[in-house]
């Protein structure tokens, strides 16, 4: 019966697409063609609040002309050298990570990873010099659920638009954790404690990496990404993520 409806889903999908036009994911006004390689309407797009220097110089979160380090990060340590975030986690952009992680908008990724690409070029992330960027994994059984991980697609599109290297296959998620998002601050660290591993610590040795998220609030799940990676003794590891919480 299920394969039945995915096979009839495959086959009316560009039909449903042609009687009900693309509309804007957010106002759902009616997209012009030229308009729709981007599921959003130039109006809704640029309300996106884009996170902007002078930065912190850990957590990456703006600060005031005369702070170099936030106050929450100086009472912190990041296993990663510094994280820089395009958005912050407002209107906009909090409905669009809404809508790409739990409700399949998956045509996001494009424009999604284009909006992260404008900045990594902008802020210049190239003298960083990467080697490779890695998406922050999801548990399989998460996976499962979601049928995709999120974070994977728009790694994916930003390493077509750099040209940089990907590796989607060595860091893994081997715990099933209960969702950052539903804890407190002081039990995140705890909750990912061992949630990660490197399936071929050598390939990472000596190289400069660049973890992609979708978001950053504590900086606990990168953390303890970057303790592995540590671990398989990198060079460099900086974070790059799409929102900030404030
Ligand atoms: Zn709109
Ligand atoms: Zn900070």
């Amino acid at each position: 019966m299920l394969i039945y409806f995915v096979v009839l889903k495959e086959i009316f999908a560009p039909l449903v697409d042609l009687i009900y036009p693309h509309n804007c994911l957010i106002c759902h006004k009616f997209l012009s063609e030229r308009s729709q390689n981007n599921p959003v309407c130039k109006a809704c797009w640029e309300k996106i609040e884009l996170n902007l220097p002078p930065f912190c110089l850990k957590c990456g979160r703006h600060v005031s002309e005369i702070e170099s380090i936030c106050k929450s990060c100086k009472k912190k340590e990041y296993k990663f050298k510094r994280c820089f975030s395009v958005a912050n986690y407002t209107g906009v952009i909090r409905d669009l990570i809404h809508l790409f992680k739990y409700k399949n908008k998956t045509s996001l990724s494009k424009s999604l990873a284009r909006l992260m690409v404008n900045f990594f070029q902008t802020y210049n992330l190239s003298r960083f010099k990467f080697d490779y960027l890695v998406a922050l994994p999801l548990h399989t059984t998460r996976l499962r659920e979601r049928e995709y991980n999120q974070t994977e697609l728009l790694t994916r599109e930003m390493s077509k638009m750099l040209g940089l290297n990907l590796s989607l296959n060595n860091l893994k998620r081997i715990k099933h954790t209960t969702p950052q998002s539903a804890l407190k601050e002081d039990l995140r660290i705890y909750n990912i404690m061992g949630a990660f591993a490197l399936k071929n610590p050598d390939e990472f040795a000596q190289k400069n990496i660049l973890l992609v998220d979708d978001l950053l609030t504590t900086g606990a799940t990168c953390t303890e990404a970057a303790q592995v990676l540590n671990e398989a003794c990198v060079n460099d590891i900086y974070v790059l993520t799409l929102a900030i919480t404030p």
